[in-house]
């Protein structure tokens, strides 16, 4: 590194390298390059990263920090005074052993007197991956914005990480990643640099590779961000959100817009966050994603939570009657109890408490008088098909959504 010419532009600041020590580091200038606004976007980049090691490099921990943001909304924001200095990572973490990464008791908020919210509670444990369902307007990112710190509640309580992220938002910073669903990073750098220059806000970031490997672009390392697909910069926005080494995640609606096979490899990589024990809150309106990634999902209707539990027995499906389906010979009528007259379609249809006894019956009766069954079909309602009958309930049964929430958890 260019010491003496960084010392000659005046930019030097005394920091902290885990290797080295107190130091003055330098922020040096990039090289003169080709297209300018990519210089001169290289430039900037430089300027608002930190200072850097002059013996090996890394971004030095300023002493008496600023505290880094959160995601890419936050990237131009600044921090109030009283909030600048972040604790060691050991004091920021809860006291008292709190599970909850994530606990709200009567969360309510109104827009102009019209209600968003009417009394949401809502306990995430730490490395849980929990998603909230529920159509347009149900208050899912009112809710996921409060919970940020960046909209204020009109009552109850929140707790994230154990603080109240309306109150002690710069302290949670450095603790969570966000992911919002329109990106926000710099197009003109690269992933690479992109990873760096964010990395540069936090004390104590993952190593960069690290994080372009877990998120699926090391390929990609030296593209710049206009060359990357949907898929691949909503990778880097995660990757953005990741390379804090945040506790907690927010992602909202990550994979909307993507091809089945980029949704597959996103889903991927948010599995991975799990494992490496990070809290994920998602918001999705795919019932499958929520299927395949949450160990508990919530349903919001209209500011209400109407359901709340693993995906599996969310609404009680798995202890749903079983539909059972088949297509007879022409002429045959089903024996009794397994089946009326065939629909439009030609199937037969009947829904059971018992499919092992039923299918015993059915499949005996068959086989007996040498039928087939044709395109025998045993299924639970889906998670959408619970997701749908939830919402219309509350769509007809409103205001009192909460009579919805009862009757399902019964
Ligand atoms: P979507 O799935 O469409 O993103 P959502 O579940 O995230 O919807 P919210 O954005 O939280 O829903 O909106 C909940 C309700 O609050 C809606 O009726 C919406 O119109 C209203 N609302 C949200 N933000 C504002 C705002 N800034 N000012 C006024 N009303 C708002």
């Amino acid at each position: 590194m260019d010491r003496a010419r960084a010392a000659s532009s005046g930019r030097t600041g005394v920091g902290s390298c885990s290797t080295h020590g107190l130091v003055e580091g330098v922020k040096t200038a990039p090289p003169r390059s080709f297209p300018f606004v990519v210089y001169l976007a290289r430039r900037v980049a430089v300027r608002r990263g930190p200072y850097r090691c002059p013996m090996c490099g890394e971004p030095l921990a300023p002493t008496g920090e600023v505290a880094p943001p959160a995601g890419a909304a936050d990237l131009h924001e600044s921090v109030g005074a009283a909030e600048t200095t972040r604790a060691p990572r050991a004091m920021i973490a809860p006291s008292g052993g709190e599970a909850s990464a994530v606990r709200v008791r009567g969360l309510v908020k109104s827009y102009a007197g019209e209600p968003a919210v009417r009394g949401i509670d809502l306990d995430i444990g730490r490395g849980e991956i929990f998603a909230l369902l529920g159509p347009n307007g149900a208050g899912k990112t009112t809710t996921v914005e409060i919970l940020e710190g960046y909209r204020t509640r009109d009552g109850g309580e929140v707790s994230v990480l154990g603080r109240d992220p309306g109150r002690e938002r710069a302290h949670l910073k450095p603790q969570v990643g966000i992911v919002l669903q329109s990106t926000g990073v710099e197009r003109y750098l690269t992933v690479a640099e992109t990873v760096t220059m964010y990395a540069g806000f936090y004390p104590h970031p993952r190593p960069v590779d690290a994080v372009i490997d877990l998120v699926g672009l090391d390929a990609k390392r030296d593209e710049r961000v206009i060359r990357l697909s949907g898929g691949q910069q909503r990778r880097l926005d995660v990757a953005v959100a990741l390379v804090g080494d945040p506790d907690l995640l927010f992602l909202d609606e990550p994979t909307t817009g993507f091809d089945p096979s980029a949704r597959h490899e996103a889903w991927d990589v948010i599995k991975n966050l799990a494992l490496l024990g990070k809290t994920v809150l998602l918001t999705t309106h795919y019932m499958d994603e929520a299927q395949f990634l949450a160990d508990r999902v919530a349903v919001i209707a209209r500011g209400l939570i109407v359901a709340e539990g693993p995906p599996a027995t969310l609404g009680h499906r798995d202890r749903a009657r079983v539909r059972v389906r088949y297509v007879l010979p022409p002429g045959v009528s089903a024996p009794a109890g397994l089946g009326g007259p065939p629909g439009a379609d030609g199937f037969t249809e009947v829904s059971v408490d018992d499919p092992a006894q039923a299918l015993h019956q059915l499949t005996g009766w068959a086989i007996d008088n040498g039928f087939s069954l044709d395109g025998l079909e045993v299924t639970r309602p889906s998670l959408e098909d619970v997701y749908l009958s939830l919402t219309a309930a509350v769509d007809s049964s409103e205001p009192d959504a909460k009579l919805a929430r009862g009757s399902q958890e019964a």
